[in-house]
This record gives structure tokens, sequence and C-alpha cells, in this order.
């Protein structure tokens, strides 16, 4: 890095100026530019990581800039190397689409990928500069193709780059990133957004075990995705007397359970219920809004509309199931979701030890 800004006649100073800009851009003030420095200096010390954007809205990116243990700033300085990130890098225009090149060319890197890839046209997602070598912008289905021939392990990050999100039926007709380069490298960690504690642990797991954790059948992390919702929920209590939130505005049903404001905790695996979001201050159960079911494929169209009762559950009193069977219908719930994510399989395609 300093040769090559060396070679552009870049001065110490001006480095230095650089990544105090920097610094800024990572919420942090002018002084932790002498790390920022070291990190860079060293950077090819450390695990690289290509982080590519498709059709988001950079939520995932605002989870994990927003994490405060450990902060953005100690993974980009102190375990990884980012190379290329749309939103957050310095570099731009030409200089970007040169990291990037750099980076794809030296391989073994982690691909991380937020946002979906667009299947009706290519050109509905793309990035990158015109110029005299590069005469078009490049379709991001391209940049994943070509990046995950080289990555060590790929990184779906949310909903959408799982399988499609918020976009799957919409005219781009967005796709995750299984779907278009296969599963044999690919760890999803769905939601809308990310738990940047579920990108963490994950790298920390890939960065210490040189291996993906054991993955159930949605190729989701088990260690983050093996419970149901439903059956950590704190209003679980009120699902079995069968008291449910009918009226928001009536305070005696402010702690009833959600499903028939439209929960899908009973269909959706994810620890929110311990982890909760922003140091677990809350999740949004805990903030009285049904869960949207955002960590499961259904997510969003096969889940619509949120808010209303899902069809498919009888409940006490509600779908014609007498109130002395809501712990039977809840337990038949339960199995069935369990039955559904049954199988782990790693990211390489062979049974782990621990998975279920
Ligand atoms: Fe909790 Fe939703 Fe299950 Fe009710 S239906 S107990 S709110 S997860």
């Amino acid at each position: 890095m300093l040769s090559s800004l060396a070679k552009r006649k870049v001065s110490r100073r001006d480095f230095m100026k650089a990544c105090a800009a920097m610094a800024v851009y990572l919420g942090l003030s002018e002084s932790f530019a002498p790390k920022i420095a070291d990190a860079v200096e060293n950077a090819s010390k450390k695990t690289p990581v290509i982080w590519l954007e498709g059709q988001d809205c950079a939520g995932c990116s605002e989870a994990f800039l927003n994490l405060t243990e450990p902060t953005p700033a100690q993974i980009i300085l102190d375990t990884i190397s980012l190379k290329y990130h749309e939103t957050v890098m310095f570099g731009t225009g030409y200089l970007a689409d040169k990291a990037l090149d750099e980076a794809l060319k030296a391989g073994n890197y982690v691909l991380v990928v937020e946002g979906s890839i667009p299947t009706a046209d290519p050109m509905f997602c793309t990035a990158g500069t015109m110029s005299d070598t590069n005469p078009a912008r490049r379709p991001v289905v391209e940049t994943l193709k070509e990046a995950y021939k080289k990555a060590s392990v790929v990184i779906a990050l949310g909903s959408c780059a799982s399988w499609g999100g918020v976009v799957q039926d919409t005219p781009s007709k967005g796709r995750g990133v299984s779907d278009i380069v296969g599963k044999e490298k690919v760890i999803n960690l769905p939601m809308c957004p990310c738990n940047p504690d579920h990108l963490v642990g994950t790298l920390v797991y890939y960065l210490t075990f040189k291996k993906a954790p054991p993955l159930d059948i949605h190729q989701r992390p088990l260690m983050f995705f093996g419970t149901l919702i439903h059956d950590n929920c704190p209003r679980r209590g009120h699902f079995e007397r069968g008291e449910f939130v009918t009226n928001y505005g009536d305070p005696n049903q402010a702690e009833y359970c959600l499903y028939l404001k439209g929960c899908k905790g009973p269909f959706t695996f994810s620890d929110c219920p311990s982890r909760g979001f922003n140091d677990n201050v809350s999740w949004c159960i805990k903030a009285s809004a049904p869960c949207a079911g955002c960590s499961q494929p259904e997510f969003y169209a096969g889940f619509s509309p949120l808010y209303e009762k899902s069809n498919d559950v009888n409940l006490p009193g509600i779908g014609g199931v007498p109130s002395e069977t809501v712990g039977t219908v809840a337990a038949a719930v339960t199995a069935l979701g369990v039955a559904a994510h049954l199988v782990g399989r790693s990211v390489f395609g062979k049974k782990k030890e621990g998975d279920k």
C-alpha cells in the first residue's frame, strides 16, 4: 500500500490525512488515524473481505456499523482487511474498481454479499465506473459470479441476499446468492436487517476454525437459527392461555400474544428472544410488533400480508380449536417447524458433528 502510494507521489502526511478522514467515516475521532494507518500497512496479514451490494437498502451495513461490542472499527481494523465495501470504503471511482479487481485477483477472501441479485435484467443493478478500459458499468450478477470463484467462503447477509427478500416478487425478480452461484460455499445470515452479532459470530467462527459452522437446510448457522422464536417467546404463556392482542389501544392486552396481529413466531427460527437487537435493548415482539418471519425463506411474499393472522394454524376460540387443546396445537406447530428445519449440512456439503 505504501509503495503504491509512493509511486503515486502520495506523501506520508497525505496518507495520514486520508487515514484521519477514514476514521471520521467510521464514526471515530481523528486520533484513530495512526491505528487506521497501522491496519492499512498490515492489511496483507489479515483475512481479506470483499463486501458486495446488490439490490439493497444498505440496512445490513447500517446494522453492522451500529455495533457497539465489538465496534465495527475493531473488526475492520483489527480482525479483517476490508478490501471493498461500496458504502464505507474511502476510495471512489476507478480507485474503488481497482481495489476490487486486485482483491479478486488475489483470491482467498471472505465474500460478503448484501442485497438481492436481479434476474429479470442484469442491468437493473450495476456498480463501477465507466472508463476507456471499463466501457460499461458492471452488473452485480457478473461481479458476484467472478467473486464466487476465488472466495474461500461466501456470507449472504440479510434476507435479500439469502433468498431475495422484499424484492423477490418485484419486476426485478431479485434472488438470493445461492440461486445464482449454488449453495456450496454459501452461509445464509438472513433477517431484515441482519443481526450484526450473527455476522461477527460467523466471521469469528470461520477465522478460528477455517470452516463454516454447522448449518441447517437453509444454510443458516444452527448456533443462531436453531430454535423457534415461538418456543422462547416471553408471550408464550399468553398464547397457551388463549390471550391475544386484538386491540393495541387496550392496556390490559399490552403483553398478550401477537398471533392475531400476524405474528410469524410459530414458523420462524432465530435467536431473537435471547439475543435481541442493539445490545439486546429490544426486538420486534418486545416492542409489541408481530414477528414478520424475516429469517425464513418465505419472507416477504410468502408471509404477506404480514399483519394478518396466518391461516394454517388453528388457535383456541379463533380457528375452532377448543382452548383445552392449545398446548397440543402449539406442540404440533413446533414439531412441524422442527421437522422442516431438520438435517443441517455444512457449507462444504458434508454433514458435520452438531448438525441436527
Ligand atoms: Fe410470541 Fe408470536 Fe408465539 Fe405469540 S405467536 S407466543 S407473540 S412468537
